[in-house]
C-alpha cells in the first residue's frame, strides 16, 4: 500500500481506500469477507455515509477489535428518514443520526462530513445555521478530529473551502465529470448518459478547485472514480474506448490535491482486482489515449499524466509542473506549502539539461523546458 497526506488534517492515508456504499443491505458474511480483504492490503481510511443502522453495524461488527486500524469518514445530515438516502439539515434528525454513528464506530468518528454541498440552498443550510456551528461542536468536544464535507460541484466546493472551516473534502473526480462544463450537474449525465460532445476539456472550475485544495492543503477523498462503471463499460463510456480501473485510478490519483480514492468494492474479488493497481506498469496506468485522443483543447495544458518521463536527471516532471501550476494562481503569494513540498522533491527544475526528450514524448505541447526553469525561478 502506499500513503499520502490527507492535507492539513496531517493523517496518513491508504491511496485507496473502501467506500462502504456498496455494502449496504449485504448479507454479514459478505461485508466481513470485504473488510478482512482491505485490511490484508493495509487500507485505512473507510467512506460510511449510508444512515442505515444495520450496515453500519455490520462493518463495526466486522472491524471487531481492529477499529484503530482504520479511519472513519462518517457524514453528518444523512438520514433514511424519507427515502435510502435521505439528506436532513433538521437539527434532531441530523444529531440522532450522527450520534448513532459515533457511538457503533467506539465514541469517536475520524473525519467528520457536512454532507451534500452541491447547490446554493446546501451551502446556506449547512453554513449559516446551527448546522455547522454542530460540527464545530463536535469537533472541539473532540467527536471528530477533522471537518469536512462532501460535493459533486466545483463552484460550491470553492465557496465551501473559502469559508476556511473545511479540512478536507470529498468530492467525485473522473476524467468525464472533469470535462463537463461546470454548469452541467454530473447526476444528470448519471441519469441519461453522458454526451460526448460536450467533453472537449479540463472545465476550468473543476482544475481550479483542484489547485485551490492543494493550496490551501485541503486534502481530496474521491468518490465516483469509475463514473459509477460507465467509464469501464463498452456500452456507456463517452470516450471511444473503455478505460481500465488501473487507468481510472491513477487518473484521479494525479489531479492536484487528491489523497485517496475510496472506491466502492462489495467482494473480497473486487478488493483483489483493485488492488492489482499497484502491480501495473506505467504504461497500463496512462489514460491518455483513451482520454485525450483527437481532443485539441488540452494543447499546452499539463494534464499530470507522466507520458513525458523518464527524464535523464530524474526530474518528476508532472509533480513539478503540477506544484508550478499552483504557485502561478497566486505568484506574489505562493503558499509556504507549495515551496516546501518544491524543495523536498529529490530532483527539480534548475537540474533540467534541456535535452528536449519529455517534450518530444508529450501528446499536449507543454513547454516543459520554460515550466522547469520557471519553477525554478519561482520555487
Ligand atoms: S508535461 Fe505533458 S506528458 Fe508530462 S505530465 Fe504534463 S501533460 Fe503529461
Ligand atoms: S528537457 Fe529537462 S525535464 Fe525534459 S527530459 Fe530533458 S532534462 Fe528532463
Amino acid at each position: 500500500m502506499e500513503f499520502r497526506k490527507l492535507g492539513k488534517t496531517g493523517k496518513e492515508v491508504s491511496v485507496i481506500g473502501l467506500g462502504c456504499e456498496h455494502l449496504d443491505r449485504k448479507p454479514y458474511a459478505q461485508v466481513e469477507e470485504t473488510v478482512n480483504a482491505v485490511l490484508e492490503y493495509g487500507v485505512n481510511i473507510f467512506d460510511v455515509f449510508m444512515p442505515g443502522m444495520e450496515i453500519r453495524e455490520n462493518i463495526a461488527k466486522a472491524l471487531g477489535n481492529r477499529r484503530d486500524k482504520v479511519m472513519i469518514q462518517g457524514h453528518i445530515g444523512a438520514s433514511d428518514v424519507n427515502q435510502q438516502y435521505d439528506i436532513s439539515r433538521d437539527m434532531p434528525t441530523v444529531k440522532k443520526y450522527f450520534e448513532n454513528l459515533l457511538r457503533i464506530f467506539g465514541g469517536h468518528i475520524d473525519f467528520g462530513m457536512l454532507f451534500f454541498i452541491d447547490t446554493e440552498k446546501n451551502y446556506n443550510d449547512i453554513f449559516e445555521t446551527e448546522f455547522v456551528k454542530y460540527a464545530e461542536h463536535l469537533k472541539k468536544q473532540g467527536d471528530i478530529s477533522h471537518i469536512g464535507f462532501s460535493s459533486h460541484n466545483p463552484e460550491m466546493a470553492i465557496k465551501a473551502i473559502n469559508t476556511g472551516i473545511p479540512e478536507m473534502l470529498m468530492f467525485s473526480v473522473n476524467p468525464a465529470f472533469d470535462m463537463l462544463p461546470s454548469t452541467e450537474y454530473v447526476f444528470d449525465h448519471f441519469d441519461n448518459g453522458f454526451t460526448p460532445e460536450l467533453l472537449t476539456g479540463i472545465d476550468p472550475k473543476r482544475a481550479e478547485l483542484y489547485k485551490l485544495c492543494e493550496q490551501k492543503q485541503v486534502g481530496i477523498t474521491v468518490m465516483k472514480t469509475y463514473g459509477a462503471g460507465k467509464l469501464l463499460s463498452k456500452d456507456h463510456t463517452p470516450f471511444d474506448k473503455p478505460m481500465t480501473v488501473p487507468q481510472c485510478i491513477n487518473y484521479a490519483l494525479s489531479r492536484p490535491g487528491v489523497s485517496c480514492i475510496l472506491p466502492g468494492c462489495q467482494t473480497a474479488a473486487e478488493v483483489h482486482d483493485t488492488m492489482r493497481y499497484f502491480e501495473t506498469t506505467a504504461e497500463e496506468r496512462n489514460y491518455t489515449e483513451v482520454v485525450f485522443s483527437g481532443k485539441n483543447d488540452f494543447k499546452g495544458s499539463c494534464v499530470y499524466c507522466s507520458h513525458c518521463q523518464p527524464c535523464p536527471v530524474e526530474i518528476d516532471i508532472a509533480a513539478v509542473t503540477k506544484l508550478l501550476d499552483i504557485a502561478n494562481l497566486d505568484r506574489d503569494n505562493v503558499p509556504p506549502s507549495i515551496k516546501s513540498h518544491y524543495q523536498n522533491l529529490a530532483h527539480k527544475g534548475d537540474e533540467c539539461i534541456k535535452c528536449g526528450h519529455c517534450e518530444e514524448r508529450c501528446p499536449f505541447s507543454v513547454p516543459i523546458i520554460q515550466n522547469m526553469a520557471d519553477a525554478a525561478e519561482l520555487l
